[in-house]
């Protein structure tokens, strides 16, 4: 078992101040794999403490300087490669090639674009032709906590560490207790690509504590958070207190509407969509909106590919899905399959239960309910497991209606051939991102939500904006 009680402060591994130990379970075989510490309220000061020395330097720091050593942190990400990969295998079950391919390929893409991002990007400039002694500067909004969740553990810590170093911001981070090993892995990375000290910090633990001592703390400048709604609410009433800025990443509940006219693999990639990554992502379309003159033919196609999905063992290789994050997400998971039953939704594939013979890991059965009414409970929750909820719909106003009545407003999906109905539908759904035909959300497009799904937006330019303000000067000769 790997031994990972330690922080990173100040340039250093050091222990924590108290000894507080917690395992973290690899979801396959429900054995611990490492033993990593809580943070107390002493080890977040010392944190802080550290990171707001190091801004008195780093926040002055040339774009040159923050570009080489960024260069660097590349380099070795890249060499680092299996290891992250294994890593998050082992914390959080994302299957080998998946979780070599898109959770740390994402992660480097992330890192490349921003380095892009910050060689172009205007620090200052003249408000305009007609203002020219008015000056725009750009500055680090100061010392960060950045709070990331267990199921995209690299790409969501890349969408704050690095625009974070980028505009020479200082930081905290304390990745998901559930999953933190990986966060560990670029922690040593930073330490090898010799950032100054104290400019990133790492402490581990739960949000009560750890969590709640970083965001409540009144020298933080700005809080980065990614993970549920109700905590993102709680972190923006501790913000709110002395005004940090405060950048929310939430939960989501997708709706995919599916026309007559849609390329018939449609209807596969959707269902594809929401049960990748065990159904634990919040851009997931987990509402599958279907017109009512193909929804048989849909749900028996449904019905047959997702018989056939695998879920098996994260360890190997090929397309199949691996166990969920916990036992806790497990019961949560179960719970709302029962409840779509109970409320009178038709199961046409998976269940309650394990997969056959899978009894060791929290192993989900891909699952599909159709005639789902929008107002029960599956349709309305963010399950965050591998099931979804088909909704049959009669008109183009009628799916608008039913894809906007939810209180998220993440991603959505369209799935048709006519480009007028394309773009009017793109305009009318209230979602930060709308997804046509499978063409996927570009690395360095803005992502981000709409309502209960967030405030602000990570990657590409605006990510890197969030971590900074902007001042006015007049005058300027
Ligand atoms: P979570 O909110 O339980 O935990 C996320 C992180 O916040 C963890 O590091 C946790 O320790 C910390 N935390 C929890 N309570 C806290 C508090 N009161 N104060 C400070 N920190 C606290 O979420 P999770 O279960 O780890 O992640 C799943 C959720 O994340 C889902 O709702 C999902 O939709 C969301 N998510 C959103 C995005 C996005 O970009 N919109 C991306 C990934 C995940």
């Amino acid at each position: 078992m790997l031994e990972k009680r330690n922080f990173y402060i100040n340039g250093s591994w050091v222990a924590p101040k108290k000894p507080s130990d917690i395992e973290v379970i690899n979801p396959a075989s429900e054995k611990a794999c490492a033993v990593i510490s809580l943070g107390s309220k002493d080890d977040v000061n010392e944190a802080v403490l550290s990171a707001k020395e190091a801004f008195k330097t780093w926040g002055y720091s040339t774009r040159e300087y923050r570009i080489a050593l960024l260069e660097t942190f590349y380099t070795l990400y890249k060499k680092r490669w299996n290891d992250i990969t294994d890593a998050i295998i082992q914390e959080m079950g994302a299957p080998k090639d998946f979780a070599s391919k898109l959770q740390t390929g994402t992660g480097a893409s992330h890192t490349k674009s921003f380095i892009r991002y910050l060689k172009e990007f205007e620090f200052e400039k003249p408000l305009g032709e007609h203002a020219k002694n008015q000056r725009l500067i750009y500055e680090p909004k100061g010392v960060c906590a950045l709070i990331t969740p267990w199921n995209w553990p690299m790409n969501q810590v890349t969408l704050k560490v690095i625009p974070a170093l980028a505009s020479g911001c200082t930081m905290i981070l304390k990745p998901s207790e559930l999953a933190p090993l990986s966060a560990m892995i670029l922690a040593e990375l930073i330490d090898e690509a010799k950032f100054p000290k104290g400019v990133f910090n790492l402490v581990n633990g739960d949000g009560t504590t750890t969590g709640d001592a970083l965001t409540s703390h009144p020298d933080i400048n700005m809080i980065s958070f990614t993970g549920s709604t109700r905590a993102g609410a709680l972190i923006s009433q501790n913000a709110a207190k002395d005004f940090k800025r405060v950048s929310l990443e939430l939960g989501g509940k997708g709706a995919n509407i599916i026309f007559k006219d849609a390329d018939p693999k449609a209807i596969e990639r959707g269902a594809l969509r929401c049960f990748r990554n065990s159904g634990q992502s919040c851009n997931a379309p987990t509402r599958m909106l279907v017109e009512k003159s193909m929804y048989d033919e849909a749900i028996e196609r449904l019905k047959k590919y997702t018989n056939e999905f695998k879920v098996d063992d994260p360890k190997k290789e090929g397309e199949h899905i691996g166990p969920v994050i916990s036992e806790t997400q497990f019961n949560k998971i179960q719970t709302l399959i029962q409840k779509g039953i109970d409320e009178g939704a038709k199961l046409v594939a998976g269940g309650p239960g394990k997969p056959d013979g899978m009894n060791e890991g929290y192993y989900v059965k891909p699952t599909v309910f159709a005639d789902v009414n929008n107002q029960m409970e599956i349709a309305r929750t963010e399950i965050f497991g591998p099931v979804l909820s088909v909704i049959p719909f009669e008109t183009e106003e009628e799916a608008i209606e039913i894809a906007n009545d939810t209180d998220y407003g993440l991603t959505n999906y369209i799935q048709t051939k006519d480009s007028e109905k394309i773009r009017r539908l793109a305009r009318k759904l209230r979602s930060g991102m709308v997804d046509v035909n499978g063409a996927g959300i570009a690395v360095d497009a803005p992502f981000g939500g709409f309502k209960h799904s967030g405030i602000g937006r990570e990657a590409g330019k605006e990510g890197l904006l969030e971590f900074l303000e902007v001042k006015s000067v007049g005058g300027w000769s």
